[in-house]
């Protein structure tokens, strides 16, 4: 299966929601995701849904269904930046305990999209 067949299958299982941040991601359609959740387009650029692997190419980590979820393009990006990449397990408990604290996204997204998906 190509990486675009498993990234749909997951964020349809996920209901389009991050893995990572729980927040909504959008596909095709950036303006109308910012439009419905009224903010700007540059702040909804990084919630384009992506396909995540749970465990890296670079670690060994191959294309198949396991290893892909659908995460933000900021929470993919963010960990995959860190000078060593955490698991993805201590990677999503860090994201979920910087969204209780309203931290990871700006927090004007926190107040427009939080618990969208909750
Ligand atoms: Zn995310």
């Amino acid at each position: 299966m190509c990486i675009q067949t498993l990234r749909r299958a997951a964020a349809l299982k996920q209901n389009f929601c991050c893995w990572y941040c729980d927040f909504q991601m959008w596909e095709r359609n950036c303006e109308e995701f910012a439009r419905k959740h009224n903010i700007s387009v540059g702040e909804a650029k990084r919630f384009q849904c992506t396909a995540e692997h749970l465990i890296a190419r670079r670690d060994g980590g191959t294309d198949i269904a396991s290893n892909i979820v659908a995460a933000c393009l900021f929470c993919n990006r963010t960990r995959h930046r860190m000078p060593s990449a955490l698991t993805h397990k201590r990677y999503r408990h860090r994201v979920s305990r910087a969204i209780r604290k309203k931290k990871w996204h700006p927090s004007s997204i926190h107040a427009a999209l939080g618990g969208v998906c909750r």
